[in-house]
């Protein structure tokens, strides 16, 4: 089995060396990582600055890129160092849960988009606080992937899973993502020399649904939720297709 493995922490996490050292002995590993913290960078790609690459080992290399620049870039063979066909796109683990509309926000969610986007089997791994303990959650993870990996290949698959920091943990639970309250506050401050500043900050709250990712964490389950990346919002093509609205060529009067 080969593994791309990629996260939104940097190379030098912890999160995402439990997962290799989980793995190691059951598959061939490529880390490609961003140099730094990537989180909350979402699905960006560097356009508009070139991107370095430094190689760490064999098979180890870091990007000084967002999660997806990674995966992108380990896939289309890092300017010809590797030739390496994942069975697996691997995120993380993350240092703090991905949860509901949260994952839009996030960049190991990303790169598992990113993974999926090239067409492999993809799986975001978190941690709910970056205080558990991440070999019991990548011993978890492990033991997922080697059941995916008995199954049928499925090119679709992306997975986002959430481990919660108790490591008595119940089971896992297959949900669907939850929704955020958005109870944003946002702070302004004055810094030293008089000027305004911002903190985006508050405290998410979660809607009541049993079925969610974070219920299943709250009642001490591991969450897999599958998602896919079609946004279309279908009956709503059918009901703004009611609406009348049109556009003339070249902005030009609508013939009465
Ligand atoms: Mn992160």
């Amino acid at each position: 089995m080969r593994i791309l493995l990629s996260n939104d922490d940097g190379i030098n996490a912890k999160g995402i060396w439990a997962l290799h050292d989980a793995l190691a002995d059951h598959a061939e590993i490529l880390v490609v990582a961003p140099e730094r913290e990537q989180s909350a960078s979402s699905h960006a790609l560097t356009m508009h600055h070139p991107l370095r690459l430094r190689q760490l080992d064999e098979r180890v290399f870091a990007v000084d890129g967002t999660p997806s620049d990674c995966v992108l870039m380990a896939v289309r063979g890092l300017g010809g160092k590797i030739d390496f066909v994942p069975d697996f796109v691997l995120s993380g683990i993350n240092h703090g849960a991905n949860l509901g509309d949260d994952v839009t926000y996030s960049g190991t969610v990303a790169a598992a988009f990113e993974g999926h986007l090239l067409g492999f089997p993809s799986v975001a791994f978190s941690l709910a606080s970056g205080t558990g303990d991440f070999g019991l959650a990548a011993a978890a993870a492990r033991e997922l992937v080697l059941q995916l990996a008995a199954r049928e290949r499925v090119p679709t698959l992306l997975l986002n899973v959430n481990f919660p920091d108790s490591p008595e943990y119940r089971g896992l639970r297959v949900t669907s993502l939850g929704h955020r309250r958005y109870e944003d506050v946002i702070d302004e401050r004055t810094d030293p020399r008089g000027k305004t500043y911002y903190w985006i900050g508050g405290s998410p709250s979660w809607d009541d649904d049993p079925r969610s990712d974070m219920a299943a964490l709250k009642d001490g389950f591991v969450s897999m939720t599958p998602l896919h990346l079609a946004l279309t919002d279908v009956p709503m093509v059918e009901t703004i297709g009611t609406w009348g609205l049109s556009l003339q060529p070249n902005g030009s009067k609508a013939a009465e």
